[in-house]
């Protein structure tokens, strides 16, 4: 193919083939690779270490003064590695190695052939409940390991974090329609053959913004409360409920292919999100459970405490319901 040859070559990466360009975030290229020493596929987070500074253009600069150091950018990228080196969860994207050289910081990956949760809404246009369920629980059971046993709070919980495991093919009949149909849902395969049973597995990804909340008494990442203060166990539920918001989005998005806050301007946007002003849009929402809308209400609630915690998430009735069966709305 010709995107081989336009691969880009890095400097300190020799080690790694690049193959394919997997995705862009605001900061980093992330790529698909092969480690030649060892034949594993796997994906590589490339973070330029400096700006180009404004004056990039002006060719009478002195060479030197071209380039302005990000200066937080360091113990960011330390950060992200020393959480992700933390976590060891099926969910969660693995760290394989960490290196850079004078220009660059590379993260290695874990490998996530399938891409973003968002590319595969905006395929599908949306999920059939089933289906969202087994996409949602699978990062809920990544989120409650962060929460209660990591003590780190994500921060950056959306749907181009969350990616799939393996490429999946669903069936996808009349384009004006329910496109997936519940019916086959468990003939779904992936392109490598390995699959069947849905859609496969989800991981997240993307530590860039996450946070360790400490516990100041023990020094410990706080995770069970035990001696610990009550302002210290607020403090720590009200980082911790940001995820909880951002996974009601998630799941709201999952369900009707739309967002739950939009407007083109940005102004009346946050207006929107600080106010919690969200509505279940007919017809979009007429098909779908009272269960499900339910449980996006505690999730969207404005109030960091009244807002479901992991855990009552996860008790949840419509978390409950087996894998397969959706509750008919009364
Ligand atoms: P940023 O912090 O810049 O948003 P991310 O870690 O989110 O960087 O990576 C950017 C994009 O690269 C992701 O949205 C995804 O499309 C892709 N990507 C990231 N990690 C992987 C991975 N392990 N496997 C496959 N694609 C990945
Ligand atoms: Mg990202």
């Amino acid at each position: 193919r010709d995107a081989k040859n336009k691969m880009p070559v890095y400097q300190g990466l020799e080690r790694f083939k690049l193959v394919e360009k997997m995705g862009d975030g605001a900061f980093s290229h992330v790529y698909k690779a092969v480690d030649l020493q060892t034949g594993q596929k796997v994906a590589v987070k490339i973070v330029r270490k400096y700006e180009l500074s404004q004056s990039q253009e002006d060719k009478h600069l002195n060479p030197q003064f071209k380039k302005r150091p990000k200066v937080t950018e360091r113990a960011n990228i330390l950060k992200e590695v020393q959480i992700m080196r933390g976590i060891n969860h099926p969910n969660v994207v693995k760290l394989i190695s960490f290196t850079e050289s004078q220009e660059h910081y590379f993260l290695v990956l874990e490998l996530m052939e399938g891409g973003e949760l968002f590319h595969q809404i905006v395929k599908l246009t949306y999920f059939s409940e089933h289906l969202a369920r087994h996409v949602i629980l699978q990062v809920a059971k990544a989120i409650r390991h962060l929460h209660e046993e990591k003590g780190v709070v994500h921060r950056d919980i959306k749907p181009e974090n969350i990616l799939f495991e393996r490429i999946p093919i669903v069936p996808s009949k009349d384009p004006m329609r329910r496109p997936y149909d519940e019916e086959k849902e468990d003939e779904g395969e992936f392109i490598d053959g390995v699959g069947g049973g849905g859609i496969g597995r989800v991981k997240i990804a993307d530590f860039g913004l996450s946070k360790i909340i400490w516990d100041e008494q023990t020094m410990t990442p706080c995770g069970t409360v035990g001696y610990t203060a009550p302002e210290i166990v607020k403090d720590e539920r009200y980082s911790k409920s940001v995820d909880m918001w951002a996974l009601g989005c998630v799941l709201y998005t999952l369900l009707c292919g739309f967002p739950p806050f939009y407007d083109e301007s940005i102004n009346v946007l946050t207006e929107k999100v600080a106010r919690g002003y969200y509505t279940f849009l007919s017809p979009w929402w007429d098909d779908i459970s009272a269960s499900s809308k339910d449980l996006i209400t505690h999730l969207l609630c404005v109030d960091p405490v009244q807002r479901y915690t992991i855990d009552e998430f996860l008790n949840h009735p419509w978390c409950k319901e087996p894998l397969g069966q959706v509750a008919p709305t009364p």
